[in-house]
């Protein structure tokens, strides 16, 4: 081998803030907080209170290595965390407070974390988890009664130390819908390389003129890298804080001229129902990128339409840092014109990024055709894709090295990904597989319907049969007639749900339908009506 002659810098999450102070030092970062004003600041100010927080948690006694948790929402003091704790070789756990406090408990002990640093409305789950943390020695209010005190006294420029790339910077659990939430540990390396293919302009496209309103929470898998991306490329930053209601949403869009947004999709669509009940516009908003969850095709359609704002789905999981594939065009797609573009970007979750291989593969491991027809397991590989989940003893890779993602997928000749289902929601009847997902797309189309939950249960003679689950808007007229008159024509005829349900669909601490639940509710509900017909 020839060695190469270039600088061998590890690649450290302390670099973006400081080339976004040097670069971009007067971007504006503003935040909501919990029962305090706005902050108004911007990258030089955040640097200084981030070289603060890491001098005083070295104050407090913290080394190399040690796990920090944060039970924090969008604010300008947990964007800090995101740099503060890493810079200083330490790692921040983001736990999620809308997990059931039994999981908040495991994954804080499961870290191991030695502070905990909380919003100030978090102060009752605090209280009820005390008593059950064992390894933390250290609890602060991220207020300024608190924490912003503790800071205050600490100089306000730091030399980050230089960290091996592959060490620790960040743990984000998931979110346990099957056993525990297992910990996924992003390293430098993973975290910095994410930030960089995350902002290109095929994947989110970002930009010094951006104003970025994340709603997707921090606390889930680093709220799909955008506070990296952004800062690498100097955009401003909008925090909602806890408030993601479309009255909250649309007061910062207007006041703040926010271009760019994020999230699941039920924030989409209490932000659309806000739009349709006030008759207000989307003001500067340019684009806003949904995943976590299928993206209803009436959803995309009428930010497209009727506001002129452009939807890319993406999908990917808290093993991939989040990002897998993101929907952007391409030459190809754009000469299919505007009505095959949109078939394509908004039927699909999205197309190949680089940094990410993927493959669909049958059950015998087989990779199969990009024909956008054959459909298997996903497996993915790449520099943020996890290898082991923290302290498993195993790798969570095949024996090839590929990580079996749990999704069931086809792909088409243009890289372009469509989800079917997740393996463990697929719904078998009589043999044959029938997604959830498409079935939930169609049926949220139909006019009144807020969101809808497709399940599979038990059949006596189909083995399983799809079963539909609606909460509608609260003004809307819905029956069962009317449903099952917006899917005769759209849906083919065995697809049809047996039974169509109406109650607010229960959601999961990542803003997921928690299917599990409605499985475990209507379990029996086919074969029970079959019984008392009897
Ligand atoms: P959790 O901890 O709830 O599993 P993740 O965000 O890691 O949270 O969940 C990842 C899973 O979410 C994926 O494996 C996939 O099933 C689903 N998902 C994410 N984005 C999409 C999308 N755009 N369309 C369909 N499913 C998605």
């Amino acid at each position: 081998m020839l060695t190469g002659l270039m600088q061998p810098m590890p690649l450290n999450i302390s670099k973006i803030l400081e080339h976004a102070t040097l670069a971009h030092g007067g971007r504006e970062i503003i935040s909501r907080n919990v029962a305090e004003a706005d902050w108004r600041g911007n990258y030089a100010m955040t640097a200084q209170r981030a070289a603060q927080a890491a001098h005083w948690l070295k104050d407090l006694g913290l080394q190399s290595g040690d796990r920090v948790s944060s039970l924090a929402w969008n604010t300008h003091r947990h964007f800090e965390l995101f740099f503060a704790v890493p810079g200083i070789g330490c790692v921040l756990h983001t736990a999620n407070p809308r997990l059931p406090d039994e999981h908040i408990v495991h994954t804080i002990n499961h870290a191991g974390s030695r502070i905990l640093l909380y919003d100030s409305n978090m102060g009752a789950i605090v209280d009820r988890l005390r008593p059950l943390l064992t390894s933390v020695e250290t609890y602060v209010v991220l207020c300024q009664a608190d924490y912003d005190a503790q800071i205050a006294s600490f100089p306000e420029s730091i030399d980050w130390p230089v960290i091996d790339e592959n060490a620790g910077a960040f743990l984000c659990y998931t979110s346990g819908t099957t056993g525990d939430p297992k910990g996924v540990l992003y390293s430098h390396r993973s975290v910095v390389l994410h930030g960089l293919a995350a902002g290109l302009s095929g994947a989110l496209s970002l930009s010094a003129f951006d104003v970025i309103l994340p709603c997707q929470s921090l606390y889930h898998a680093t709220a799909w890298g955008i506070p990296f991306a952004g800062a690498i490329n100097g955009s401003k930053f909008v925090f909602p804080c806890d408030r993601f209601d479309g009255a909250s949403l649309q007061s910062l869009i207007q006041a703040e001229g926010v271009t760019f947004s994020g999230g699941v999709p039920t924030i989409w669509t209490m932000y659309l129902d806000y739009l349709a009940q006030t008759g207000e516009d989307t003001g500067t908003l340019q684009r806003v990128v949904i995943g976590g969850s299928a993206v209803p095709r009436v959803m995309a359609e009428t930010f497209q339409s009727k506001y002129g704002v452009a939807v890319n789905q993406i999908w990917g999981m808290t093993e991939m840092s989040p990002l897998g594939v993101l929907a952007t065009a391409t030459p190809q797609i754009a000469s299919l014109g505007q009505e095959g573009m949109n078939d394509v970007i908004w039927d699909r979750q999205g197309r190949l990024q680089f940094g990410v291989e993927l493959k669909i593969v049958d059950e015998a491991g087989k990779r199969l055709p990009h024909d956008g027809q054959s459909s298997g397991s996903v497996l993915v590989r790449g520099p943020w894709v996890l290898e082991r989940y923290y302290r498993a003893a195993s790798s969570a890779l095949n024996e090839d090295g590929w990580f079996d993602t749990g999704d069931i997928a086809t792909i088409d000749v243009n890289g372009f990904m469509r989800i079917t289902d997740r393996k463990k929601d697929v719904i078998k009847s009589g043999g044959e597989w029938i997604s959830s997902i498409d079935i939930e797309n169609i049926s949220a189309g139909c006019p009144g319907i807020k969101v809808a939950a497709v399940v599979g249960v038990r059949h006596r003679q189909w083995e399983e049969r799809p079963i539909l689950i609606v909460e509608p808007f609260d003004d809307a007229k819905l029956t069962e007639a009317t449903i099952t008159e917006w899917l005769t024509p759209r849906l083919v005829k065995w697809w049809m749900p047996d039974r169509i349900f109406f109650e607010p669909v229960p959601m999961s601490a990542t803003g997921k339908i928690d299917k599990k639940a409605l499985r475990h509710k209507y379990a029996d509900v086919l074969v029970q009506s079959v019984d008392q017909q009897r």
